[in-house]
């Protein structure tokens, strides 16, 4: 029986275990940086210890120090969350050798699942489609040449061992492809420390869907249905919601199957979710699962109604799913916008500080999943996410409605967010319509971005906030510095 779990990371995440643990009665053990001393997850568990300096390879990234502290805190289990360990097969290893319990799935489906070109051989042999291409890494030039005459141009070339967008490239003619290949190895070698790299077809103009899945170690297995994340930058999502409004209910039921496929295809257990690209036919083909919980994780626990960490923690404890899979339904609509502390005036550049102000959003049908409090330090050593706001409603129209509210009720001082950019997509036609695609933000956004914006000049070209913010037709919710605003704009606010 799990009593006590050590959560091996930080932020919102750590402070969504945190809840889940009390509500099961379990006691949450943080670990936290020196940097991180003020941080919410720090506060609001039950135990907090110091790991280390600022630097993640010194703090939340030192497996020896972690498994270290579970023992010496008589931990039973050790929850990754998403990022740092979470999909490291050498950490759950050494921790399941030191009879602790790992919340996540077995080291084996981790490693087959972080080896793109095995995982892509592994959904043929389960006749789950892969985006065509290569199998292995590419050997040499000449193969690749091969390979991308047959699937024709546009290819992308990709990292064996990629993740976060790192070592992808587009490659439009075989005149780039050597030049490409070469930075392409270079790049996952210094990312990844692993320098294969291998070629798929460039799908045009795509869907990101996703298939959420559980499984318990008794060999049942569940999806949640789809999320949609094809608002997104340089491969890095804004805005999630689920269900997806577009997908056919015939694709919704081929989808989901693969995605139990594709599960079942790697012995599976715990939470996961399957990456699918899908085509404007509706064809859809996978492109990686990740075997651990998602940042936008929330948009499927407001659709169904299904705690996904609590079930998370139950299934490493080895009980039994309870859940059928007729118990899961499409019960509500749900939105998801990611906060983050940048500057989409400054080329989207992080922005540090302290927050000096924060008011949250409430009321009907709205959530937030947050790492900072007043006084939290953000700094440039992790990710830039501050928190998260969740939106539900009968349909789609009523959770975009509620999410216009909550963002337009969210005031946050200290660090410039990417508010704005929200509430702009929030009242983009294209978004609205639910046809838009992979290329939204390129298209729809970057266009009105003046061309100095492009060549990273920052502080040169208009401001961007002021032009999105002339482009929201509801004047109620235009743009107040508060939203935007640095610390010197807060405090005249303030003083009004
Ligand atoms: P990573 O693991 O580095 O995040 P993924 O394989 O998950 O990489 O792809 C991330 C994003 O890149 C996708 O959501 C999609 O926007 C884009 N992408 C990846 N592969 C292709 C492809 N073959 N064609 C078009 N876009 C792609």
């Amino acid at each position: 029986m799990i009593k006590k779990i050590l959560i091996a990371n930080r932020g919102e995440i750590a402070v969504r275990i945190i809840k889940a643990c009390r509500e099961l009665g379990i006691t949450s053990a943080a670990i936290y940086s020196e940097i991180d001393k003020n941080s919410l997850h720090v506060r609001v568990a039950d135990e907090a210890y110091l790991i280390g300096p600022a630097q993640a390879s010194e703090s939340y990234l030192n497996v020896d120090k972690i498994i270290e502290l579970a023992k010496e805190i008589n931990a039973d289990a050790v929850h990754p969350g998403y990022g740092f360990l979470s999909e490291n097969s050498e950490f759950i290893k050494r921790i399941r050798d030191e009879g602790l319990v790992f919340i996540g799935p077995s080291a084996e489906s981790v490693l087959l699942m972080g080896d793109k070109t095995e995982a892509r051989k592994l959904m043929k042999a389960n006749n789950i489609p892969v985006v065509p291409g290569t199998v292995d890494p590419l050997q040499s030039l000449e193969q690749a040449k091969k390979v991308c005459s047959e699937v024709g141009y546009p290819v992308m070339l990709k990292a064996k061992a990629g993740g976060g967008g790192k070592g992808m490239r587009k490659i439009d003619s075989e005149d780039q492809l050597a030049d490409a290949i070469e930075r392409a190895q270079s790049e996952a070698q210094k990312a990844f420390g692993n320098a294969d790299v291998y070629i798929e077809k460039y799908i045009e103009s795509p869907k990101h869907i996703e298939v959420q899945v559980l499984a318990d170690q008794h060999g049942n297995y569940l999806h949640l249905f789809e999320r949609e994340c094809s608002v997104q930058r340089r491969h890095q999502k804004i805005i999630e919601e689920a269900p997806s409004i577009s997908i056919k209910d015939e694709v919704r039921n081929k989808i989901t199957q693969a995605a139990i496929d594709a599960a079942k295809a790697c012995d599976y257990y715990n939470a996961g979710t399957i990456e699918f690209l899908m085509d404007s036919n509706q064809s859809f083909y996978f492109l990686e699962m990740n075997t651990r919980i998602q940042v936008e994780h929330p948009v499927t626990e407001l659709m169904t109604g299904v705690d996904l960490v609590k079930e998370q923690i139950k299934i490493a404890n080895g009980e039994k799913l309870t859940l059928k899979q007729d118990d899961i339904k499409i019960n509500n609509h749900a939105l998801e916008c990611r906060v983050y502390a940048e500057d989409t005036d400054s080329n989207f550049s992080p922005s540090t500080g302290r927050i000096i102000h924060h008011r949250l959003p409430s009321g009907p049908g709205i959530r937030v999943d947050r790492g900072i409090d007043l006084q939290s330090e953000v700094s440039v050593y992790y990710d830039p996410l501050l928190s998260k706001v969740i939106s539900y409603g009968r349909d789609r129209t009523e959770a975009i409605k509620r999410m216009k509210r909550g963002l337009g009720e969210y005031q946050i001082a200290g660090v410039i967010t990417n508010i704005p950019l929200c509430n702009w997509i929030l009242e983009n036609k294209l978004f609205l319509s639910g046809e838009y695609d992979i290329n939204f933000i390129e298209k729809e956004l970057m266009p009105l971005i003046p061309n100095k914006w492009k060549s990273n000049a920052t502080h040169e070209y208009e401001n961007v906030v002021s032009i999105l913010a002339a482009l929201l037709k509801d004047k109620e919710n235009e743009l107040k510095p508060v939203y935007n605003c640095s610390k010197t704009n807060w405090i005249e606010n303030e003083n009004e």
